[in-house]
């Protein structure tokens, strides 16, 4: 009996054990996101956009095709 005793405290502890570690190491630190992308301001209406989606033309960043239409015309 005293053994079965020792068996079943045995677990009991490293239950704890275990559900400790697990809670200590469950949650980390969510992944550094990735570096940010260049914004670049429309040369036409000023909106930050990142220099992916932007449309360069003579040396100037658009935000859409018809700014840069618009810009041009102007500029003409
Ligand atoms: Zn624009």
């Amino acid at each position: 009996m005293k053994y079965l005793l020792a068996v079943a405290l045995f677990f009991f502890v490293l239950w704890i054990w275990r559900t400790a570690q697990g809670t200590r190491s469950g949650k980390q630190a969510p992944p550094a996101s990735r570096a940010p992308e260049q914004m670049v301001k429309c040369a036409h209406c000023g909106v930050n956009q990142p220099v992916s989606e932007s449309i360069l033309t003579h040396g100037r960043y658009y935000c859409c095709n018809a700014h840069r239409n618009e810009a041009e015309s102007v500029d003409d």
